[in-house]
């Protein structure tokens, strides 16, 4: 294999790597330079390079650009899984991995060479559409164009276009209603037995929790009473397999379908691999058996990506809609976040392109659109009415619901009646979100551009109401009206600069007058010291002047004034379909179905924005929370508005998703409040079900964890690092990394602590060969930082509240979890409301602070729950805190020693354990970068 000729730089926190032109043979010198240097060279010539963005980041010189191996190899491979590092790159291609940071460059020359002769080898299985696309590339003077020129010959036969050869999608019948049967335990642990495979260990805990679980599929006595099952599955139960396995059996023998639902995406994964040992990849029809399916802004909307390749994206974006295109024809079902397309995709273009070819803006024109049968969205919806299992994440079972629940839903087999959620300590949070209203600038700007499409100067296909519906304007009076009318009331919404004139007190129409005297209540009465430190504010929509009221009420007649034309056209479009007129075509029928439901869908958000704002200086309702915020990061303002929560969003829970249901299983390893066997432990998890609001008892059941915490795991509470001191904080990350040898999750409450410490510490542990990584720093999407860290046992990452529990990584790669603080809920306006909503419903405690344990001890469990999760994981869990209080100490599985010690003495407790369980010596960073 020849390697590239060209010149290579590698950079990280350790320093600087070039290498010169080499021979073909790979011969040429690599010597380690200066970021100036680096910068002067990359400046000069193109050079090679792994993740643009990133080493511009670590050179400090944004306007960094090369050829990128990482666009080469989404070229080459598309759809094809890689760990963005050097490692990562040498695995994926079959090269051996480098030894070191000096031995970068000339991987790099390697991995180039090696995918460009990929292209002139006849088993290059991605071949088909390369020819084309490198096209369209080299137009776009895309710089691997050159390279690849002379490699990828001109096929025989025209290739065909993207859109002409994707499938489609087949009709099917409706299924049936499931046939109602009871599961018999021992089918339930045959199936079992069955999944885990012969030889496999018994597992008495995963058997009792299969069994459990085949409660949830009984048939339903009454009406509107779901069999409701909470339980608490410890790390290592084996649960994925354990509720898989009544599940298939049910499916199987009812002809229903079961949905798992899940909070992230890590999950997500693991449930599409191992429901593999349950069902075939396709049944005997070619049908898939388990489909995946998320909500519409996951996945790629072939229109926008048509009207991207047409000319709507231009410079680097355009090449990014080639790439996608080049992903999209080999892709396993058009899922942009968290699917088959590189995470890190997105990110080397650095512009929200992903976002923009995805249905973000609810803008689809379903049968109208000319791809419609091609759809990736469309697949998963029909795909999931026959599936045996969905799986599924939370906001969309709640939002399929609230909209199946309104008679707006499209999409009727969407709605579960057999449900388990995973990860259900989430739902809570998920439901939050799902029933919350929130008027605010951004989002009325949204529903301004949807009504009257972008402002001029503005690329890409988005029109208005009135160019979407283009036949009626022209044809039907009455339609024609309500566009007119619609057109008219939506100029009264937020227009494009509304956030400037907000802060010049220049606001233009109702809606901006209310979101200014918003912004200057917001101003006035917030005391939460967010001010100092340039984050959003908030207070509550309390006490409001008689001025404030009036505005209001002139923005809620705004507002109604839309929702009018809005539903006379809705009423419009029905009586055209229920007879058509001679002028309106199969397209245009097609057009008017889909139009039916993105107006259905804006008129209820209408609705709920007037009754957010009616309620504004009358009494206040006790079921919401109301607050007024404005939101900004590093102090900049982004977003201004309204909100209003359910004070318990498990009662429209409870409605929408639990009592059409069948059976329902929430389930999770920190479900309830602590570990003990008092019933008390389970009030607030079945609180926080929603079965009260219907008047269901649950089922309860909690199984242990089969591992040794006591041999596997310690706490460690370090008492001695002062609170607030940013040094001595970075200070202590720092030497407990090293001690551990890297391996160590650091985990935040606050982006600023997170990005000062990273800061502080990140070089120096670089030139000690122990790489950190940094959400909320590193250029990189959350899931790729995390497939980094799994992949080098060296390597440490810093993050925040997704990291808490959306890591799964088991083995040595994580032995050490470090949480800068006790992690106190933020004292928000919404939390002080269910705060005081929990000390008047249980009488017996005496302070509002019983709740913050709960949720304290809730996050120390989840974030404790990353550390051990295999038999064969040991670590540390480490606290810095002064004054850890003991009753959170029941976050801890039982038999899990902790001390509480000085930063000297917790070190060299994690040094012991590093020595003990030493890092295998063959690992690429083990030897300090050589510069
Ligand atoms: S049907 Fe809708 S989502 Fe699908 S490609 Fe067409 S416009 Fe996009």
């Amino acid at each position: 294999m020849a390697a590239l000729p060209l010149p290579a730089l590698h950079a990280n926190h350790g320093g600087c790597w070039l290498r010169d032109r080499c021979n073909e043979h790979g011969g040429g010198a690599t010597r380690g330079v200066g970021k100036g240097e680096a910068i002067m060279a990359a400046a000069d010539t193109p050079l090679l390079l792994l993740n643009a963005p990133l080493v511009a980041t670590r050179l400090g010189y944004p306007d960094l650009s090369g050829l990128d191996l990482l666009e080469l190899f989404a070229f080459v491979h598309p759809a094809r899984f890689v760990v963005p590092t050097p490692k990562g790159l040498a695995r994926a291609l079959d090269l051996p991995e480098p030894e070191g940071d000096d031995a970068v460059p000339a991987l790099l020359q390697a991995a180039a060479g090696a995918l460009l002769e990929t292209c002139e080898s006849p088993g290059w299985a991605e071949r088909e559409g390369a020819w084309s696309a490198l096209q369209s590339l080299t137009r776009l003077r895309w710089p691997w164009a050159g390279p690849l020129a002379p490699r990828i010959a001109q096929p025989e036969r025209a290739e065909r276009w993207l859109f002409s050869k994707l499938p489609e999608w087949d009709e099917a019948p409706e299924r049936p209603q499931p046939a109602q049967v009871a599961l018999d335990n021992d089918a339930v642990l045959d199936r079992l037995a069955a999944l885990t495979g012969a030889g496999a260990e018994q597992r008495p805990g995963q058997r009792a929790y299969a069994a459990e679980t085949a409660h949830v599929f009984a048939p339903r006595r009454r009406e509107a009473a779901p069999h409701v099952l909470l339980a608490q599955a410890g790390t290592g139960i084996g649960k994925t397999l354990g509720y898989l396995a009544p599940a298939s059996v049910w499916a199987e023998r009812s002809g229903g379908t079961v949905w798992v639902s899940t909070f992230t995406k890590a999950l997500q994964r693991q449930l599409r691999r191992e429901s593999r040992r349950a069902w075939p990849a396709a049944r005997a029809d070619g049908s898939p058996p388990v489909v995946v399916r998320k909500g519409r802004e996951n996945y790629l909307c072939l229109l926008n990506l048509e009207d991207a390749l047409q000319g709507g994206f231009g410079g680097r974006a355009a090449i990014l809609a080639q790439l996608v295109a080049r992903w999209a024809a080999y892709t396993q079902d058009g899922d942009m976040i968290g699917g088959d397309l590189p995470g890190w995709l997105g990110t080397l273009f650095r512009q929200r392109g992903i976002a923009s070819l995805t249905d973000r803006r609810g803008e689809c024109v379903y049968a109208g659109c000319p791809h419609y049968r091609k759809c990736f969205i469309e697949r998963a919806a029909r795909s999931s009415a026959q599936a045996d299992l969905v799986i599924a994440n939370h906001a969309l079972v709640m939002v399929n619901a609230a909209r199946a629940g309104a008679g707006g839903g499209r999409d009727h087999a969407a709605r579960p009646t057999r449900l388990i959620f995973d990860e259900g300590h989430h739902v809570f949070e998920a439901a939050d979100s799902t029933f919350a209203a929130a008027l605010t600038g951004a989002e009325t700007i949204e529903l301004r551009r949807w009504v009257l499409g972008p402002e001029r100067g503005s690329k890409g296909r988005r029109r208005g109401l009135a160019a979407r519906l283009a036949d009626i304007s022209s044809y039907d009076e009455q339609g024609a009206k309500a566009i007119a009318a619609a057109a008219h009331a939506a100029e009264a919404l937020t227009g494009a600069g509304w956030l400037q004139r907000l802060g010049e007190s220049a606001p233009s129409g109702p809606l901006e007058e209310l979101l200014a005297a918003v912004r200057a209540l917001v101003y006035a009465r917030d005391e939460s010291g967010g001010q100092e430190a340039g984050y959003g504010l908030e207070t509550e929509a309390a006490q409001l002047d008689g001025a404030f009221i009036e505005r209001a009420q002139a923005a809620q007649a705004a507002l109604a004034g839309l929702r009018q034309p809005l539903i006379r056209l809705g009423l419009r479009l029905e009586a055209l379909l229920a007879e058509p007129p001679d002028w309106l075509d199969g397209a245009g029928r097609a057009r008017i179905e889909g139009a039916r439901h993105s107006l259905a869908w804006r008129i209820d958000l209408l609705a709920a924005w007037e009754a957010l704002l009616e309620r504004l200086g009358g009494a206040a309702d006790p079921e919401f929370v109301d607050w007024l915020a404005v939101e900004r990061s590093d102090a900049r303002e982004f977003d201004v508005g309204l909100h209003r929560r359910w004070l318990d969003p498990m009662k429209p829970f409870a409605r929408v998703v639990l009592e059409p249901a069948h059976g329902v299983m929430l389930t999770s390893a920190t479900l309830k409040d602590g570990h003990g066997r008092d019933d008390r432990d389970w009030d607030t998890a079945v609180d926080r079900s929603g079965a009260p609001h219907i008047s269901v008892a649950p089922r309860l059941a909690a199984f242990d964890s089969p591992f040794d915490y006591a041999a596997q795991a310690e706490v460690l509470i370090v008492t001695d690092v002062p609170k607030g001191d940013i040094p001595a904080l970075a200070a202590a990350y720092a030497r407990l990394i090293e001690a551990a040898g890297g391996g160590a999750l650091g985990l935040f409450t606050a982006i600023r602590r997170l990005r000062a410490v990273y800061a502080r510490i990140a070089d120096k542990l670089a030139r000690a060969g122990l790489p950190l990584f940094a959400q909320h720093v590193d250029p990189i999407d959350t899931g790729t930082l995390v497939d980094i860290f799994r992949d080098d046992p060296r390597a440490s990452l810093l993050g925040t509240d997704a990291l808490r529990d959306g890591v799964d990584v088991p083995g040595h790669s994580l032995r050490l979890v470090v949480m800068e603080q006790v992690p106190w809920p933020k004292p928000s306006i919404l939390h002080r409301a269910r705060r005081l909503a929990a000390l008047r419903h249980a009488q017996g405690e005496r302070s509002g602070s019983a709740y913050d344990d709960r949720i304290i001890r809730a996050r120390l469990a989840q974030a404790f729950g990353r550390l051990i999760r295999s038999s064969g994981d040991r670590g540390h869990f480490v606290v810095l805190s002064s004054a850890f209080p003991s009753r959170l100490l029941a976050a801890f599985p039982p038999g899990t020693p902790v001390h509480r010690l000085t930063l000297d003495e917790a070190l060299q407790r994690v040094a012991r354990g590093a020595s003990e369980d030493a890092v295998p010596t063959d690992n690429f960073f083990a030897k300090p970068a050589s510069t």
